[in-house]
């Protein structure tokens, strides 16, 4: 029996020729990226609000990080037994700050600054035993 891959939400991230991506959309104008995806352009500055479709990563910068030592509360899911993870803020290397769950069995090794990557990998398993895929952030070594 093989395991069943299901995205978390549909329309985030993406297998591309070139390895995994997120989804989402970039000002043809001013170039602000947006992800997830947006209509508009947030920019105060920019008028045109032209949008185009555009992938991000895999390359960034651990930014921030923190240690989730304990389970969170609900809607969060995750495997049981219990096991502590980190959430990082990455700096991807084509403009984008975006939040995500890092890749790593050793949290407490994981440094502000260091180069990661962004991985396709199980959030949890839901209830027909499907992975559920997200988008999480690996250290490069
Ligand atoms: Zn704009």
């Amino acid at each position: 029996m093989t395991t069943k891959q299901v995205p978390v939400t549909e329309g985030l991230f993406a297998e591309t020729a070139d390895g995994p991506r997120l989804l989402g959309t970039r000002c043809t104008v001013c170039s602000t990226p947006y992800f997830p995806r947006s209509e508009v352009c947030h920019n105060p500055d920019c008028r045109e609000k032209k949008m185009q479709e555009a992938v991000f990563g895999p390359r960034g910068t651990l930014w921030s990080c923190a240690i989730q030592d304990y389970p969170p509360p609900p809607p969060a899911k995750y495997d049981e037994p219990y096991k502590p993870y980190a959430m990082g803020v990455v700096d991807l290397t084509d403009g984008l700050r975006v939040l995500g769950r890092m890749s790593t069995n050793d949290p407490g090794s994981l440094q502000v600054g260091m180069d990661v990557e962004l991985v396709l990998e199980p959030l949890h398993h839901d209830d027909e035993g499907n992975a559920v895929i997200t988008w999480k952030f690996k250290p490069v070594v």
